[in-house]
């Protein structure tokens, strides 16, 4: 029998890979124990799979708590899938219109794939796919072993940027304290920071290595924007790369014919974000964000989150264009 593949999005983070494999575990417990019987029959094996290379933070992370990489799979053609972090199609597989969708885990908007049948769709509003996966973990009475609950931990501290993003929730922080314990790591604030120091690693990397490093298209009113985040511990460490960041955007906006590019260069330890922008229409950044683009970029203050801080007032300012 052919098997599920778990699939996080294009330009793979820690928590799209990491929740990958963590949600085709779960999903082969169910199959075992039967566990998940008494809502839908599991037949097939779960594979965990990636869309792209893995950045240093999430190869960091896996060396960590001993996984190899997911296979690369960029075609999703006549293959059954469970969607890992994200339900956008600007984002997903390819062909994801000649794939079978499964499952969906995530905790963002509701992106616009459909699917034609009943699917298991778990989505809360939390910081983190393995905040919504814990919950489905303790829901189903599905045990954790250690390492697993290492990556699910990892997966929290780099998404919610160890707790400082608005995206926390009390569960993230309540759920990251109780996998811990299972993972047997006392020291939180020094995982935080190896992870950090992993990626904050700019160095020798071609600009558009960085741009592509975590970054996400989306359809907003019709437009096509695209929205990239590099998180760093001190943006002193982007000073050199700037100009060529700035460049390289320029060049992939015409040549992915957008209408505005943005590119969000946040500081962890400030807790703020520069932000580069390309746009047909610059009055855009002062109608999402209150304030006007100073020559290539705006600073926000306080702003860390694109989910929450930046692409919905982003949507809102395209919709009044
Ligand atoms: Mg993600
Ligand atoms: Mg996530
Ligand atoms: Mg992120």
């Amino acid at each position: 029998m052919s098997p599920v593949y778990v699939v996080g999005h294009k330009n793979p983070d820690t928590d799209s890979i990491g929740s990958a494999i963590v949600i085709a575990y779960l999903w082969n417990q169910w199959k075992e124990t039967g566990k998940m019987n008494s809502i839908m029959k599991i037949d097939e094996e779960a594979v965990p799979v990636r869309q792209g290379d893995l950045n240093p933070e999430t190869e960091f992370v896996l060396n960590r708590f001993g996984f190899e990489a997911p296979e690369l799979m960029t075609d999703g053609t006549g293959k059954k899938i469970i969607l890992a972090d994200h339900s956008d199609i600007s984002q997903t597989i390819d062909n994801i219109d000649k794939a079978e969708i499964v499952a969906i885990i995530d905790h963002h908007k509701i992106g616009d794939v459909t699917t034609p049948n009943p699917i298991l769709f778990i989505n809360f509003p939390v910081g983190c796919t393995m905040t919504s996966l814990k919950i489905l973990f303790d829901l189903t009475g599905v045990e954790i072993p250690p390492n697993i609950a290492g990556l699910m931990l990892a997966g929290i501290v780099s998404d919610t940027v160890a707790f400082k993003s608005v995206t926390t929730t009390e569960k993230c922080k309540e759920v990251a304290e109780e996998l811990a314990k299972i993972a047997g790591i006392d020291d939180l604030d020094a995982l935080a920071m190896e992870m950090f120091k992993a990626k904050s690693d700019v160095a020798g990397k071609s600009p558009r290595d960085l741009v592509y490093r975590d970054y996400k298209d989306f359809d907003m009113s019709g437009k096509k924007v695209g929205v990239g985040q590099l998180e760093v511990v001190s943006l002193d460490l982007l000073a050199d790369v700037k100009d060529a960041l700035y460049d390289e955007i320029s060049k992939i906006k015409s040549e992915g014919n957008y209408h505005s590019i943005f590119l969000m260069l946040t500081d962890i330890m400030k807790e703020g974000t520069e932000m580069l922008a390309v746009s047909d229409d610059t009055s855009v950044v002062e109608k999402a964000f209150g304030k006007p683009l100073e020559g290539r970029s705006v600073w926000l203050d306080g702003v860390m989150s694109r989910k929450k801080q930046v692409v919905p007032p982003l949507e809102g300012a395209f919709a009044s264009l």
